[in-house]
């Protein structure tokens, strides 16, 4: 059997200060793997630049240049981590016989990479990076992450905790994931809604090379917002039996201010008041709830863009450039 020919595809976003340490780290976990006979010479590691502003791009086409096992990726603009992920997977999926997605800063253990291989090797299609310990992560990230998978099981959305976009694909499972052109892009969601036969391999998370986290606070909070809204509609559901029970409550009210008025204890006018404010509010509410029901649901079906663009790609390697073009 021909050895399996791998991709680690890695999403670069102002990287400059940590690709000098990092690729020579990726190109030693292929060559290391090769010498072991688990994939092919032809595997090559993936640098997508997602828009960077830095000189992450020249590195990467300096990178190319030099090793044929090093390929570049360049996107039109900055489209997200998730977006630069599917770039990679996208396009390394002609040529590969499994993809492996890990961040650039190397937080996750590039040694871990080498069990993924070893279970592909048993057959499993989807291995799932998972942190042991995350001490090196700030108490905040740890607990703000923590709420964010308990959140998630509670709205019914199968997620593997702790495991981040450190994972491998075969090419079986990228074959079906290509077919999944959601616009609003939660891979943690999306892989597990694959199936096949898949598996964990637990890792220390370490500290970033170097640099500042490409994730502050704001754009955590967004991509957990993303990733609630685009795979459950249960904080719409949510809406409508918060109007559903006002309606209750407004009705329970209603009848108390009908026997107050009957009793000749109010004012005229206050009682049919308190009932319109009451019953309309919560009948208004069942009626929003409703509407973004459906409207969540178009929402995610009718925009068809682009997920990203490529600007541009470099590799020294003439066959591999042949056929990704
Ligand atoms: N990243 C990206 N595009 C972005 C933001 C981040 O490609 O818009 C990349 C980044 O270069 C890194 C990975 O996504 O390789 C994860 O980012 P980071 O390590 O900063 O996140 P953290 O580990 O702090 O959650
Ligand atoms: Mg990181």
């Amino acid at each position: 059997m021909n050895e399996p020919i791998a991709t680690i595809v890695v999403p670069c976003y102002n990287e400059e200060e940590v690709l000098q340490q990092t690729v020579p780290v990726l190109r030693s976990v292929l060559s290391r793997a090769c010498e072991e006979q688990l994939i092919s010479p032809a595997s090559t590691v993936m640098l997508v630049d997602d828009g960077s502003k830095d000189a992450t791009w020249m590195m990467i086409e300096e990178f190319a240049a030099h090793y044929p096992n090093v390929t570049g990726l360049k996107l039109s603009r900055n489209f997200g981590h998730q977006n630069a992920l599917i770039a990679g997977m996208e396009s390394a999926r002609p040529y590969s016989d499994c993809v492996i997605t890990i961040d650039a800063d190397l937080q996750d253990d590039v040694q871990a990479i080498h069990e993924f291989l070893l279970k592909y090797h048993e057959g499993f299609d989807v291995v799932y990076g998972v942190r042991d310990a995350r001490e090196t992560d700030t108490v905040f990230k740890r607990d703000t992450a923590l709420l964010f998978y308990r959140i998630m099981k509670m709205l019914g959305v199968d997620m593997v905790p702790n495991h981040a976009d450190f994972r491998l694909l075969s090419r079986r499972v990228l074959d079906q994931f290509v077919n999944f052109q959601e616009e609003n892009l939660f891979l943690r969601g999306m892989i597990p809604l694959l199936g096949f036969k898949h598996t964990k391999v637990y890792y220390n998370r370490g500290k970033r090379l170097a640099g500042e986290s490409k994730y502050p606070l704001k754009k955590m909070l967004n991509f957990a917002i993303d990733g609630i809204t685009s795979f459950s509609i249960a904080p719409i559901r949510m809406v409508t039996w918060l109007g559903v029970l006002i309606s209750g409550l407004g009705f329970l009210y209603g009848l108390y201010a009908l026997v107050q008025h009957f009793t000749g204890h109010v004012e005229t006018g206050w009682t049919s008041l308190i009932l319109s404010i009451w019953l309309i509010g919560g009948i208004q509410l069942i009626a929003i709830g409703i509407i973004g029901e459906y409207i969540g649901k178009i929402f995610k079906e009718t925009k068809h863009r682009p997920r990203y663009v490529i600007e541009t790609q470099c590799s020294s390697n003439e066959e591999l450039a042949k056929s990704q073009n």
